[in-house]
């Protein structure tokens, strides 16, 4: 069988870095894809270290010039990417009243615009190829959570747009499903302990007593939730929302 071609948006570091690994060693080409080419060297060397085949890919998935020619470059590089895993986002919490318009506007265009460019110029390939998988990182916030407006916003978003790749591009072979974390251990959580000015090891300690299994998570829980999602066996399951949050979110 030829290799995959995947592409990882946000995959300098975190959950995208993890993702990113493991599909490079489960197989997969994969397109490291972040703000700053060079931050990219690490999730990179993670991979060729391992035998695999990786590229790093300088964008911001919020502008469409960006993305367009992301993605040409990986199609020329690499090949035709038929994976695609949404991942890249920002936080910019805030209560709604004291939320700015470049809050909101900055959270909705990185993870809610940025998925839909992406998904869409991944889908020309993807048709072409008549076989696709995309993930979409959506997150527990979805059901609402305080402080979080454009995030929780986005994060519901995303599992709309899910669904309907779902059901526009199943024909073509692609399916399209959202992976909806609870807290896993990045530097995005760090920066939220910081921030309530917290330390990092109590607020991981407070977060993992109400969470049913008794822990919090990380990158590779997560990533081995997308290696299912992206793989050929997964291709009866679409459109769905799983919740990685160590017991039941929604
Ligand atoms: P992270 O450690 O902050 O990593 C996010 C990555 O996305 C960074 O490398 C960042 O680059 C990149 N990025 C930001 N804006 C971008 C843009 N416009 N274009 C391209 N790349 C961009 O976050 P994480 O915790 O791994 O989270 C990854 C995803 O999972 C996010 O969508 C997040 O919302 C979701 N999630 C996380 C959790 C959690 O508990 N950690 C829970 C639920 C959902 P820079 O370093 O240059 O900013």
């Amino acid at each position: 069988m030829t290799q995959r071609i995947a592409i990882v948006t946000g995959a300098a570091r975190g959950i995208g870095a993890a993702i990113a690994t493991r599909l490079g060693r489960d197989g997969f080409a994969v397109a490291v894809l972040d703000l700053d080419a060079a931050a990219c060297a690490g999730t990179v060397e993670s991979i060729t270290g391992a035998g695999g085949t990786a590229l790093a890919v300088g964008a911001d998935v919020s502008v469409t010039e960006r993305v367009e020619a992301a993605v040409a470059e990986v199609a020329e590089k690499l090949g035709p990417p038929t994976v695609l895993v949404n991942n890249a986002g920002i936080l910019r919490d805030n209560l709604v009243f004291k939320m700015s318009d470049d809050d909101w506007d900055s959270v909705i265009g990185v993870h809610l615009r940025g998925a839909f460019l992406m998904s869409r110029a991944v889908q020309r390939h993807q048709t072409e190829q008549r076989y696709g998988r995309i993930v979409n990182l959506s997150s527990t916030s979805a059901l609402g959570n305080r402080g979080q407006a454009n995030y929780a916003t986005a994060k519901a978003g995303m599992q709309g747009l899910t669904k309907t790749l779902a059901i526009e591009l199943g024909r073509f072979g692609v399916t399209a499903n959202a992976i909806a974390p609870g807290f896993i251990e990045t530097d995005m959580t760090a920066a939220t302990a910081a921030r309530i000015g917290m330390p990092f090891e109590d607020f991981k300690a407070g977060v993992a007593a109400s969470v049913p299994v008794g822990r919090i998570g990380q990158p590779e829980d997560v990533a081995a939730t997308a290696a299912f999602l992206v793989s050929e066996e997964a291709g009866f399951v679409s459109g769905q929302v799983i919740y990685v949050a160590g017991g039941p979110a929604d």
